[in-house]
């Protein structure tokens, strides 16, 4: 039994299909959900179904047991996630999982990364649990820059205050094809593997890829921390969510995004989501 947890997230959902579409029977496959509404579509298709929060650890306990591998899709509750990870792995050691993957984070046990110190915890619960892991710590979604991409198109503008920080982004669907591979193969393999895209990229390749496709100049203006968390603040966003966004650009500009090549198509054979591919996509090209 392979289970997913997160599994009605974006990416939990495409790793659930993806392993159908592998040819893993559905009643080998657990999707482990906190709301099962949202599952019917997987359950329709013969996916079992179990319902257990990250909060729940009875709950997961009773989700894991006979799972063989699990896939644990780090959580979205930011500030939360060390004790429900570790609630998950205390769940997995108990139903003597044979392989924990682990959705982390880029350089996660060496980086000033904002988002890495609960990724590194729960690395470290990982190792302490004795369950036998695969880390994959990935990179950067392209997703996370559609809003931009929008933006820069509408404006002939983007702003940022990464430098020339660079990032190694995949498509969401990328890493779930990664993560189907590591829970689908005959020697998957304990470790960790920094998983990125292809291609390397700045956001002043973004602003130029934008520029290219809409036939117009698209300039990268490259902000001082203090400028791009005024241009947040003035452009509507929070002072929380302006602070983080200008905390993740200083780590991008430093370099913590800059985790080396590929990683993904070494699994799963076949070339990620390049940067022209993804602006296409957003701009409907
Ligand atoms: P989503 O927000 O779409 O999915 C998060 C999943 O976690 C959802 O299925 C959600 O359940 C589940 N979840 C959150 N809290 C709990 C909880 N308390 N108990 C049970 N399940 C919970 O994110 P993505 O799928 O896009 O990304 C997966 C993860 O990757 C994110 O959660 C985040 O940790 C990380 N991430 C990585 C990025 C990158 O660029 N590398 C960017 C953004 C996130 P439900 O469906 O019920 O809401």
């Amino acid at each position: 039994m392979i289970a997913v947890t997160g599994a009605t997230g974006q990416l939990g959902r495409l790793v659930v299909t993806g392993l159908l579409d592998a040819g893993v029977p559905a009643s080998g496959v657990t999707a482990v959900v906190r709301d099962p509404a949202k599952a019917a579509d997987l359950a329709d298709r013969g996916v079992v179904v179990a319902v257990a929060d990250y909060t729940d650890p009875a709950g997961l306990q009773t989700a894991l047991q006979g799972v063989d591998r699990l896939l644990l899709v780090s959580g979205s509750e930011v500030g939360q996630r060390v004790a429900q990870h570790t609630n998950v792995v205390t769940a997995a050691a108990a139903a003597g999982v044979g392989l924990l993957v682990y959705t982390s984070a880029p350089k996660a046990d060496d980086t000033t990364l904002v988002l890495a110190p609960e990724h590194q915890a729960t690395e470290e619960a990982i190792a302490a649990s004795g369950v036998p892991a695969l880390v994959l710590r990935n990179n950067w979604y392209w997703e996370n820059y559609d809003a931009q991409v929008q933006q820069a198109a509408a404006t002939g503008q983007l702003t940022g205050s990464s430098g020339s920080g660079r990032a190694w982004p995949a498509s969401r669907a990328d890493f779930a094809a990664a993560a189907v591979a590591v829970l689908t193969a005959e020697q998957p393999g304990t470790g960790v593997l920094e998983l990125g895209g292809d291609q390397a990229f700045t956001l002043a390749d973004l602003a130029a890829e934008v520029g290219r496709q809409t036939g117009t100049e698209v300039a990268y203006a490259d902000l001082t921390p203090d400028e791009h968390r005024a241009a947040l603040l003035a452009a509507g966003l929070d002072e929380g969510t302006a602070g983080f966004v200008v905390a993740l650009d200083g780590n991008i500009a430093a370099g913590e995004l800059d985790a080396g090549q590929g990683g993904i198509s070494s699994l799963t054979g076949r070339p990620t989501r390049t940067l022209a591919e993804h602006v296409a996509l957003v701009l409907g090209r």
